[in-house]
Order: C-alpha cells, then structure tokens, then sequence
C-alpha cells in the first residue's frame, strides 16, 4: 500500500480529487434514473490509491465499490468503507467467514462456486456472474436451470445478478451486435428467472465504456473504472462526457547538460543530438511507472512539450529541453497528465491502455492527495 506523503523531492503522483469528485458527478448524471455508479477501485483504485479514492467517494455519497480480491475488500472496510464492496473475482471458499466478517459481496463465479460456497454452511451476499460472450468468469447464460438453482441455495443471498461486455468500447457494427447480443441473452436469463416467481435481484451490466457507448440500458448499477480516473480517449465513445484526468505524474529536473552534436545521451546510444541541445535528466523511470518502451513520447517541462532523449532507464529519463526558457534544476516535469501527456496517449506511445499505465505506477512513488485548498507546495 504506498503511503500518503508530501514528499515532493524525486517523483511523486498527485490524485487530483476536484477532478474525481467533478468526473463521479458527471457519470452519475449520465446514468439512467434508478441507477448507481459502483466505483471500481480494484487494483489500488488503478494505482490512485483505493483508500484515498474511496473514502473521498463515499463523503461525496458513492455507497458502491468494485474490488477483484477479497483482501482488497477487508482492506476497504479496515479504512472505514460502508456500502456494498463488490468481490469480481474468484474468492477460496475457505475465506467465506472473512467474507462474511467483513460484510463483503462475492461473486459467484459459476454453478460449482455456487455449490461450494453453499456447503460451508455461512450465510453470505453474493452476486452472480453470466457470461454472456466475454467467456471469462460466469454461468454460461442459457443454462437456465442452474442459474435458477442458485436462488433455491440456503447460504446464498443473492443481492444481485451481473455480466460483463467484452467489446462494448467501439462502435463498429460487427462488435455493436455482439454486445447487443450479450445484452439480450443476460435478458433472456432474468425473463426466465421471472417465468420462475424468482424475485429478481439487482442487474447491472456496463463498465466505462458501456455506459458511454450504450447509456440507455437500464441498470441498477453500472461499475466504472477507467472513466472515473479520466482515462478515456477523448471523443472514442458515442456520449463524450467531459471528464477530467485525476493522476498527475510528476518529477524533478535534477541535471541539466550542453550535449553537442553528434553525442548520444543514454543506454544503447538511441538518441543522437542533431544540434547542440540541452538536456535535462529528470528523477523517474520505469520503476516509478513510466514505461521503458515509451519511444517517442514527451514530457511537460514548465509548460512545455519537451521529447523524451534516448531511453527510459529504471530509476531517471532525460528529455531535451533546447529553446525552453529558463528551465533549472529542481523544476517540476509532469509526465503524465492532460493535453499531449494524457494517459490514454502516453499509453498509445507503448501500444497499451491506460488502464495498464494507471495500474503500473511504482511502490516508491508517493501519492499526494490535492484538491481547492491543499495544493502542495513548490509543486
Ligand atoms: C475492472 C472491471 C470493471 C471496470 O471496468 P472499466 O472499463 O475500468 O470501467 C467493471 N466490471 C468488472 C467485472 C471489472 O472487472
């Protein structure tokens, strides 16, 4: 778990919790009436810290958290977490009392989950999985009759019923089919639970891109990651919501050199100066989270695109700094953020989404919460 600190000396994240707070808002409004954001904060909020991310959620009346693990779940609730912590993913049956100790709801993952889970004899929430395509985790949707089982299990509250698309984030119509053929077969699930008298739980079935290419489906929930932390490309999806990057990652300059031309600057001599340039050596690399294979990437150097030279290395990365004014030692560099720097582009440099960017953010790097009235200093 990284530390809330503000050690601003080296690198550091700054969790920008305007821009959060500014981005659950839209989303909430986005949504249908009758619906609820679930935030999803697995994966340490996707490197945004899941305590900090949550708890500021909560204050603002989010009662709905997505986690993948169940000690991502006990860790929540260990922060003073309330509302319905959702568990995505398998939980070892052998844990059912910490499920139930720390009130978590498990996912059940399929019919032989379902039974396992029911044999230990504790009274659990649960919300069940249908795989409606993705082939993932999930009962396959048309075997009705297990499904159905799961109701009529002793030890199973059954406070919910969900599925995940698996292409819902484009609208080409080859993929706008499938997922709205995923959508009728999770359908086809509750019309038959209904012909049953089964009292139908709560349904929820878009993630970001679901609900920013498919809003007007109906839900209890939607669960929303990416779009909370502002990392969707800008104008990919059918609604545009204007949502606001909430992960700031920052640097110092720590050395500053003439490179004359023809000279290199780092491992495997990648970069040649093709001038007389200035080069700045800034305090993150890829330990920190800033991707090695970022090859033609930039970093902002006091308002300033400044490209990266040569090779991302563990610990540092040099950009050239030549025609930025006054640029000194100890000068702040964001390397992830907005404009150019956004996460979504950065992670396009390295052929990845930001998601991965977001979740690889180093164990050092300290999480420095900001928002009107704390700005860190010298920041
Ligand atoms: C991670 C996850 C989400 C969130 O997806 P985003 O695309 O980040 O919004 C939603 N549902 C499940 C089951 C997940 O595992």
């Amino acid at each position: 778990m990284k530390s809330v600190t503000s050690a601003t000396g080296r690198a550091w994240i700054e969790i920008n919790l305007d821009n959060l707070r500014h981005n659950a808002e839209v989303l909430q409004e986005l949504m249908p009436r009758g619906c609820r954001l679930m935030a999803v904060v697995k994966a340490n909020a996707y490197g945004h810290g899941a305590v900090l991310v949550s708890s500021w959620l909560q204050r603002w009346g989010v009662t709905a958290f997505g986690v993948a693990t169940v000690d991502e779940g006990i860790e929540l609730r260990r922060h003073g977490i309330k509302g319905e912590i959702l568990v995505f993913g398998y939980t070892d049956p052998a844990r059912v009392k910490e499920i139930k100790k720390y009130g978590l709801t498990q996912t059940v993952v399929d019919a032989s989950y379902a039974e396992e889970l029911d044999r230990r004899g504790i009274p659990v929430d649960v919300h069940i999985k249908i795989d409606t395509g993705m082939h993932r985790l999930g009962y396959p949707s048309d075997d009705f009759e297990s499904i159905a089982g799961a109701f009529n299990m002793r030890c199973l509250r059954i406070r919910g019923m969900y599925t995940h698309l698996c292409c819902a984030d484009n609208e080409n119509p080859g993929d706008r089919e499938f997922t709205e053929n995923q959508i009728e077969k999770f359908y086809s699930v509750v019309d038959y639970l209904k012909t049953k008298n089964i009292k139908i739980p709560k349904l929820h079935i878009q993630s970001s891109y679901g609900l920013l290419n498919y809003p007007k489906l109906k839900c209890d929930y939607a669960r929303i990651g990416i779009a909370l932390y502002g990392g969707i490309k800008t104008g990919s999806t059918y609604l545009k919501p204007d949502l606001k990057p909430v992960m700031f990652l920052k640097a110092r300059v720590v050395h500053i050199q003439t490179v004359k031309t023809g000279e290199s600057v780092g491992y495997g001599r990648t970069f040649t100066a093709k001038r007389d340039s200035l080069i700045a050596v800034v305090s993150v690399g890829y330990d920190d989270g800033y991707p090695r294979t970022v090859r033609s990437g930039c970093a902002l150097v006091n308002g300033v695109y400044a490209p990266l030279a040569g090779r991302v290395c563990m610990d540092q990365l040099a950009v050239d700094i030549t025609g930025i004014p006054g640029v000194k030692t100890g000068d702040t560099v964001t390397l992830i953020g907005d404009g150019r720097i956004s996460a979504p582009d950065v992670a396009e440099h390295y052929g990845s989404i930001s998601n991965e960017l977001f979740c690889r953010m180093g164990e050092r790097v300290p999480v420095i919460a900001v928002h009107a009235g704390n700005k860190p200093k010298n920041a």
